[in-house]
């Protein structure tokens, strides 16, 4: 997420600054647009898509983004406790993990992708993270 504020991530728009080739250089989710940094993570409409399922299954009202700077920056305003403010944040994360997860297994694999599959990755990742955090809660209440 970090480097994905500073636009430091190897999208197709940062390799083509840097003279890389990189084909047409089109988001390879949607093919609409050139991609970068902000389109992957807020202007692209599987991103679009992610968020809104995602915002549904907080619980939270939907949010607008224009960058990842902005999609780490809408936990702080969100009116729930701090607790699910982690939370919340944790599912951010994972899901800005995931797309750019599926778009390398799209580049570089040719597995096709869609919006129901990366929110399912989410959520199970999700469920793992809960379990590895109880697991990790258990193991320090015995030492
Ligand atoms: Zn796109």
């Amino acid at each position: 997420m970090w480097r994905a504020s500073l636009d430091r991530l190897p999208t197709q728009n940062a390799l083509r600054r840097r003279n890389v080739q990189v084909g047409d250089g089109s988001c390879v989710f949607c093919g609409e647009t050139e991609e970068s940094v902000d389109h992957l993570f807020s202007g692209c409409r599987v991103a679009c898509g992610v968020w809104i399922a995602l915002a549904k299954w907080c619980k939270i009202p939907h949010f607008f983004v224009f960058s990842p700077l902005d999609v780490i920056k809408m936990v702080s305003y969100l009116a729930e406790s701090n607790a699910k403010k982690e939370r919340i944040y944790g599912v951010i994360i994972g899901a800005c993990w995931t797309m750019c997860k599926a778009r390398n297994d799209k580049i570089f694999n040719g597995k096709p992708t869609n919006v129901a599959q990366i929110v399912a990755d989410v959520k199970s990742m999700g469920f793992l993270w809960r379990f590895f955090s109880l697991l990790g809660k258990l193991v320090l209440a015995s030492f």
